[in-house]
């Protein structure tokens, strides 16, 4: 990572959220080790550098959002996951649950519906050194082919049902987690993939995303 973005204040400002992070409940120190590495202000904009370490969500422009750090690590908890497995991630947004996902060693393939976010945090990455991301512009509801299967799915946009194209690019004994349910409300559902047809659904806590669209922005 370049060290010059990141500063003692930063690092500082960081560990207090890892704690209270650990005290709202995340146990895996993985995650929360990853969360502690990534310099989580310079995915936002300059107007909320002093509160990038709080725990809520910020605009990123195109009316979406950085994910609340609680959310990030709820859901990278739930994944399971282990050192190079190839993940998708669909909703790359501003690339900071992606960073989180390459610090923790896996092989990530992330998707943006908007151009414009998808170039910004293509950048993002590329100046913290996670140049191994894939980063795609297209549609998430079509996943990656291309790169399937996969080991691990998650989506950060809520979905009012699980996308089919997506549950196809997932191996067997792969699990997908996703914010599920309508515009204002949605509940996290972990989908563990126990056959060619068959799924295991867990169901946890409520959340709220910005919604998940078809189709692609220029
Ligand atoms: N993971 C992001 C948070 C993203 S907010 C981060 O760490 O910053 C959700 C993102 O999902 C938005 O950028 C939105 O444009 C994107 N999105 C919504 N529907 C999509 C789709 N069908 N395909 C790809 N991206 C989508």
């Amino acid at each position: 990572m370049n060290q010059a973005l990141d500063t003692y204040r930063h690092k500082g400002m960081r560990q207090k959220l890892v704690d209270i992070l650990r005290d709202k409940g995340i146990a895996d120190e993985r995650v929360l080790t990853a969360i502690n590495a990534i310099p989580r202000h310079t995915f936002m904009d300059a107007a909320f550098l002093e509160h990038a370490y709080e725990d809520k969500a910020f605009q990123i422009g195109e009316g979406q959002t950085i994910s609340q750090p609680y959310t990030v690590a709820y859901m990278t908890e739930w994944l399971e996951l282990e050192p190079n497995m190839k993940v998708l991630e669909v909703g790359t947004g501003s690339g900071y649950q992606a960073s989180v996902l390459a610090e923790m060693g896996t092989k990530v393939f992330t998707i943006e519906r908007f151009r414009k976010l998808h170039e910004k945090a293509k950048q993002q990455l590329y100046i913290l050194g996670y140049n191994k991301v894939k980063m795609y512009f297209g549609d998430g509801y079509e996943g990656i082919p291309v790169h399937a299967p996969y080991d691990r799915i998650i989506i950060t946009a809520a979905a009012k049902e699980i996308p089919q194209q997506l549950l196809k690019q997932l191996k067997v004994g792969g699990i997908i987690v996703l914010p599920l349910g309508n515009d204002d409300d949605q509940m996290m559902v972990k989908m563990t993939k126990t056959g060619e047809n068959d799924y295991r659904k867990e169901i946890g806590d409520n959340f709220r995303f910005v919604p998940m669209l078809p189709g692609k922005i220029f």
